[in-house]
């Protein structure tokens, strides 16, 4: 397969590490800033960081209507972390700009105060076997509380689901960029070159 573009939304929050990570998987990684950039892509990951903030840039740079084309165009969306709470249709709390692309509904920090930031070992479906386990780090992560009937739920921890995934889109609650674990981006690269 030919080298894939990823676009990372570059708005706010953690894009060099997936720009990184998609480089040592063999795809190219491009940090976007405008809507007119999504036209290069194949494939786009919302980064962690403030989902509010990212959410009202999104709004105020003109990517809405942009993205929900480009997800109607079955590119694969993938978003972490605050990207997973701006591609839910829901939130438990809150009103905030949402691109409402995924039927889940999300919980913002919902790990709470005491366990703001760890780490922990996963099972992932199709990614990561009990006896390779992916080491996750959550950041004032947020959980998904409900799944609609077309969503495989593809990790959980403590009974919470924290990745899942609907046609070309997937969503983790965890940041797989900051660990040398490219799994999970070549699961999403593996994602791109099926929709290609
Ligand atoms: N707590 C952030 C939010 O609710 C998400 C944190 C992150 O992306 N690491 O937007």
């Amino acid at each position: 397969m030919k080298k894939p573009t990823i676009g990372v939304l570059a708005l706010q929050g953690a894009v060099r590490e997936h720009l990184q990570i998609l480089e040592a998987c063999g795809a190219r990684g491009v940090a976007l800033k405008y809507p007119a950039e999504l036209r290069l892509c194949e494939g786009l990951i919302l980064p962690g960081g403030e989902s509010t903030t990212i959410g009202k840039l999104m709004v105020a740079c003109g990517f809405m209507e942009e993205l929900h084309a480009l997800s109607r165009a079955g590119i694969p969306i993938y978003g972490t972390c605050a990207g997973l709470i701006v591609m839910a249709r829901r939130i438990t709390e809150g009103d905030q700009p949402l691109l409402g692309l995924m039927d889940i509904t999300a919980r913002r920090n919902a790990f709470g105060r005491q366990v703001d930031s760890f780490e922990t070992d996963l099972v992932l479906e199709d990614i990561a076997k009990k006896q390779q386990p992916f080491r996750a780090v959550f950041i004032r992560a947020p959980w998904i509380d409900e799944v609609g009937p077309e969503v495989q739920v593809m990790g959980e921890f403590g009974g919470k689901v924290v990745m899942a995934r609907e046609d070309g889109m997937l969503v983790s609650a965890f940041h797989p960029e900051l660990t040398g674990d490219d799994r999970v981006h070549r699961y999403f690269l593996n994602m791109v070159e099926e929709a290609s």
